[in-house]
């Protein structure tokens, strides 16, 4: 089709704070498309999210931005209210906040490729469906989902081998340059997401990532069957990782952790033995191997490691998931060396939120929204972040309960026939 038009780009990034104003003259309406492709393109690898048309976004949606550390505040920004090709446009119900969400609060969000942006957490999170785009069963419509927050490439050596959670060029829901979940819209790709059926909780929901992740410490440590196991670190990962190794067929699961409040919670979840990390080096060097076949670190501690390597048993297992603040692990390389143990790192889980939602599904778990202890409205959630870098001994996970979008700006923008 051949003819003239203008073709006026407008793109607004995500906090209203740059606009980019294009205008050209189109000679076909294949060119408007390929062009408009570009930006989308382009847009995707900067984070900023590009009106196809005006409908395409509502005003003052409420998004949580990190914008220097210890600073973060609910602002109202436009936000898309359409979601693109193979994508769902999600209305979260509960946000999670997670350790490194804390770490970043208190260091402020990285920076990538030099763009500096307010940054908006959350990758852990339940959430509404409330459009799909092109080429996505349209039933997903109203369904609650959990999604996965790890977006490959596909296309690397990595995604080919299969390793895609290895993959260097994966979107992470929540780490920047991609805004997270702490935002009443956003969309995502449809293929991540799994529907939950009713008879699972919003308070179990929530928790299914580091759940997912869980299972996947699990696979790694490739534990026999009745092997004695010390899991070190009881925030909601570690509990969870104890539900999972006593589903994986753990004999004694041993949890170490400074807190009382969290080793009487452990017993809850699983573990047979509860101890501080002293006490624990005591109780197992009076074991006939004196040690544990497998040591797990999910303390984001740096002193977890050299626990590890120090409770393990000579010819034993260590396996070391916590992310450290200061990015160090410490641990005795004569220890290691004369127990001649074999170290194995964690970094995100792989393809393992079906199997977590099963297992969730199943009912085995013991009570597992007990781990959500505190809760905090959208509007509060500065003093979620605030309780958070206390630390308080009785948290264990902390929620935002997200809020709908104002009636009068969602009704028609979400409306299906508009
Ligand atoms: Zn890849």
């Amino acid at each position: 089709m051949k003819g003239s038009c203008n073709d006026a780009v407008k793109a607004t990034c995500l906090w209203g704070i740059i606009e980019l104003k294009e205008k050209r003259v189109c000679s076909c309406l294949s060119q408007v498309l390929a062009r408009r492709r570009r930006w989308e393109l382009f847009c995707q690898r900067v984070s900023i999210r590009l009106p196809m048309a005006r409908r395409d976004w509502i005003e003052g949606m409420k998004v949580v931005q990190l914008t220097s550390p210890e600073k973060i505040e609910v602002r109202d920004v436009p936000s898309r209210s359409e979601a693109g090709p193979g994508e769902a446009l999600l209305q979260p119900i509960l946000v999670g906040l997670t350790g490194t969400d804390a770490m970043r609060y208190r260091k402020g969000a990285p920076t990538k490729d030099g763009f500096r942006s307010p940054h908006v957490p959350g990758a852990e999170f339940v959430a509404r469906v409330v459009r799909v785009g092109r080429g996505v069963d349209p039933t997903l419509v109203g369904k609650r989902v959990v999604a996965n927050p790890l977006a490959p490439c596909l296309k690397c050596p990595w995604c080919f081998e299969g390793n895609h959670h290895l993959c260097p060029d994966m979107r992470v829901l929540g780490t920047p340059p991609v805004a997270g979940a702490l935002q009443q819209l956003f969309a995502w790709p449809a293929n991540l997401c799994i529907p939950l059926p009713d008879s699972v909780r919003d308070e179990e929901a929530v928790l299914l990532i580091p759940l997912s992740m869980a299972i996947h410490i699990a696979d790694l440590t490739n534990m026999p069957l009745m092997a004695s196991v010390a899991v070190i670190g009881c925030g909601s990962l570690g509990l969870l990782l104890i539900e999972a190794l006593r589903k994986s067929g753990a004999g004694e699961i041993l949890a170490v952790d400074l807190v009382a409040f969290r080793r009487d919670i452990a017993y809850r979840h699983g573990a047979t033995l509860a101890y501080d990390p002293i006490t624990a080096m005591d109780a197992v060097s009076r074991w006939p191997r004196r040690g544990v076949d497998i040591a797990i670190d999910v303390s984001n501690a740096s002193e977890g490691s050299r626990a590890a390597v120090q409770i393990v048993r000579t010819g034993g297992r260590v396996v070391i998931a916590g992310i450290p603040e200061d990015n160090r692990i410490l641990f005795n390389a004569r220890d290691a060396r004369h127990k001649e143990l074999t170290v194995q790192f964690v970094r995100r889980p792989h393809d393992t939120l079906a199997r977590a939602v099963q297992l969730l599904q199943s009912g085995s778990l013991r009570r597992i929204h007990e781990l959500v202890t505190h809760r905090f409205p959208l509007d509060q959630v500065a003093d979620a972040y605030r309780l958070m870098r206390g630390m308080n001994e009785d948290l264990i996970k902390v929620v935002i309960e997200m809020e709908e979008p104002a009636a009068d700006d969602s009704e028609a923008a979400l409306d299906p026939k508009v």
